[in-house]
């Protein structure tokens, strides 16, 4: 068994040194953070974490990732639950227009499991911290990497000191210097390809005080609808806690007031799917907006180094609609932990497996995240300039298209949701000659009609009045 350094120790840091330590590895976490780790589940949600912006946005949990950790660290999956996280099924939220939809034995792993990304993260640590084989070493900031022989041999931390170990892996997220580090050390350096998801976030959290949810569910882990200006979704979470978010062009100038909380509040309102849970005795605010941009698709695809891998943010990133990074991280952690099962030896054979595993996991995710985001941001832009949306060539499938046709379909929507839940990979959904065709079928009537959003002028007017 080796010596594995993980540097970073947020969510996917966390994840990968449960995945190693559990084939027997011995961990350590090298966390630059050196704040004090929060131990309740009130206490994660306000701590203050400045190097992990993302972790106080909205966040659901595909079924790749719930299902993993229910299979292979059931104690993460135990520890969720008794932290107040709740389980769903999406084949209880079918959409309405399908009728009664049976069962099937399949459905089952269609499940989610709901929870803030802070009540998420703080699960994965305890379970961490109570491995014998993990340790996490807070305020330790990696600079970059000590080599011998071509192979990763250790990290260097600021201050000077060395850390050796057998196995680095680069869990430092989307700001990742792996890069820098790489090339300072004379080694090849990843190839990156990104492109602007072209969207803001707006995200405020909120604690349920209506006994019962005071407005529809569509899907499962919340409620929510893609408009031709905006998105604006729900998300349930533990503790009788939710939130909202929208989306908008990162250049749309007219609805930058939704950082404001009145103007926020106003936009819910304006909003019919989501009005109902801002209404008096509802809810309570428990956050301020939180504002996030600067997002991209980005892939940075490894070339083979020994004895240094990446996971998570640090070389893939999707637009956070649709829920993935945190489920593909995991998915690669535990395949990176089986792949050194079968290549345990520092080498080229090792490199190469994991170089290998890793475009073959990421890059059907990321060129489906890059097409969807260009034909969402054009529509978008297109209203924002008030000419008529742009729509695909016919025959042409994209996401919208498809959820569209799983309100009309039932195999449509089980595909579907297949595919939003990460359980069957896109080419299912957009290369299948039978989805394709039942797609044509079910919107051969035109579109269905479209859940209840707010118009480009009703939405700017509620912003300008309440900024
Ligand atoms: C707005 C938004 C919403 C999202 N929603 C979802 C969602 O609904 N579902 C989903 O699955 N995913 C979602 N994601 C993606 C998800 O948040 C990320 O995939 C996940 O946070 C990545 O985790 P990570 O551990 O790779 O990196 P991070 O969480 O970014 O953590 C990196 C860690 O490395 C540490 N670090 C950095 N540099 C060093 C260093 N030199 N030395 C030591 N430590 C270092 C940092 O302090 C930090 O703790 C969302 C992302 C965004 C931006």
């Amino acid at each position: 068994m080796s010596t594995v350094t993980i540097i970073g120790g947020s969510v996917l840091g966390l994840g990968a040194a449960i995945a190693l330590a559990d084939k027997g590895h011995q961990v350590e976490i090298l966390e630059r953070s050196a704040d004090p780790q929060p131990s309740t589940v009130d206490d994660a949600f306000t701590a203050k974490r400045p190097t992990v912006p993302q972790g106080v946005q909205s966040h659901a949990f595909a079924s790749l990732g719930c299902n993993l950790l229910r299979d292979r660290a059931k104690d993460v999956h135990d520890e969720l639950l008794a932290s107040g996280c709740t389980e769903v099924q999406l084949a209880d939220y079918t959409p309405p227009t399908l009728g009664k939809v049976e069962p099937r034995p399949e459905d089952k792993d269609l499940r989610m499991v709901i929870a803030r990304r802070s009540t998420f993260e703080l699960a994965l640590r305890k379970r961490a911290q109570a491995r014998p084989n993990i340790r996490f070493s807070a305020g330790r900031t990696v600079r970059g990497l000590v080599t011998e022989n071509g192979k990763v041999t250790g990290v260097r931390l600021e201050g000077g000191y060395t850390h050796p170990s057998d196995i680095v892996i680069d869990a430092t997220g989307r700001r990742s210097a792996a890069e820098t580090w790489l090339t300072d050390a004379g080694l090849p350096a990843p190839t990156t390809q990104s492109e602007s998801c072209k969207i803001t976030y707006y995200t405020r959290f909120y604690k349920l005080t209506a006994a019962a949810p005071p407005g529809p569910i569509n899907r499962g882990f919340g409620a929510g609808g893609l408009w031709d200006h905006y998105t604006a979704v729900l998300f349930l979470g533990d503790n009788k806690t939710f939130s909202i978010s929208f989306g908008i062009l990162p250049d749309d100038t007219a609805l930058k007031g939704l950082r404001n909380e009145e103007a926020f509040t106003a936009a819910v309102r304006a909003t019919p799917l989501l009005a109902g849970w801002v209404a008096p005795g509802n809810s309570e605010p428990i956050s301020p907006v939180h504002a996030m941009g600067s997002l991209d698709n980005s892939l940075r695809l490894p070339q083979p180094v020994q004895g240094f891998f990446g996971i998570g943010d640090s070389v893939c990133t999707t637009n956070p609609s649709y829920g993935r990074g945190v489920s593909l991280g995991l998915q690669h952690a535990y395949l990176l932990a089986d792949m050194l099962d079968e290549h345990p030896e520092v080498g080229p054979k090792q490199a190469q497996a994991y170089v290998e595993l890793t475009e073959r996991l990421l890059r059907p995710w990321w060129e489906e995240a890059i097409i969807n985001d260009r034909g969402r941001a054009a529509m978008w832009e297109a209203t924002v300039a008030g000419q008529p949306p742009q729509r695909p060539p016919a025959g042409v499938v994209n996401f919208g298209i498809a959820v569209a046709a799983s309100t009309k379909d039932e195999e449509v929507w089980r595909r579907v949701a297949n595919v939003m839940m990460m359980l069957k990979t896109p080419d299912t959904l957009y290369q299948d000659p039978e989805i394709k065709a039942r797609i044509g079928k079910a919107l051969a009537g035109g579109p269905p009609p479209q859940l209840p959003g707010a118009s480009r002028a009703d939405l700017v007017d509620v912003v300008a009045k309440a900024s």
